[in-house]
């Protein structure tokens, strides 16, 4: 089965096969939060200030529409890639700065598959949560889904990598990143730590 992706305004659109999940988590830390805040749109924060995520295999992840509206920015020059929908400001994924790992933190925000059918695939949101302790409203911690997950997300990397996978909608043949990332400024990763105005 494939669950559709879709940012809010329908430019980018794409699909995921959920059976390549390492897992899913909500994380609440700082940086996750920081690009929410710089995308600032609803529905990509939770109430604890956290980003739902699916951790999957780059290659079970396609952009079908609108890929010349995907932009990508970062915190710090050596931070993860951050990529979103330039069009509406829709979150889509984190990457590594490399093409190399088989690794993207897909942001739930951009499913378009109701949330019945998305959690039915992936599981209900919030079994596993990480980085509670810079939640901005108090998370119960899930200490063994953490490692359960962390597990998860190990086994998915060593088989991509088994299996030589070399696809990602992100990167190009080369592992270079499809666009440059836009770095923003250390004042301004300040004021997003800061919360918004
Ligand atoms: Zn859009
Ligand atoms: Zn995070």
């Amino acid at each position: 089965m494939t669950l559709q992706l879709q940012c809010r305004c329908g430019t980018v659109k794409g699909q995921l096969e959920p059976a390549r999940a390492y897992t899913r988590a909500t994380c609440y830390c700082k940086d996750c939060r920081s690009f929410g805040r710089f995308l600032a749109v609803p529905g990509v924060l939770d109430a604890a200030g956290g980003t739902d995520i699916v951790a999957i295999a780059p290659a079970a992840v396609r952009f079908t529409d609108g890929v010349e509206r995907i932009e990508c920015m970062s915190l710090s020059p050596n931070g993860l890639l951050r990529w979103y929908a330039s069009c509406c400001r829709t979150p889509l994924g984190n990457t590594p700065r490399e093409g190399k790992l088989p690794y993207v933190g897909m942001v739930t925000a951009c499913f378009a598959d109701s949330a019945q059918v998305v959690d039915a695939a992936l599981g209900p949101p919030g079994r596993t949560v990480i980085n509670t302790p810079s939640a901005t409203a108090p998370v119960k911690s899930t200490p063994l889904a953490f490692v359960t997950g962390g597990l998860g997300i190990l086994a998915g990397i060593i088989g991509a990598r088994l299996r030589r996978e070399r696809s990602s909608p992100f990167f190009d043949a080369n592992g270079r990143p499809l666009r440059e990332p836009h770095v923003i400024s250390r004042e301004e990763r300040a004021a997003l730590e800061r919360g918004p105005v």
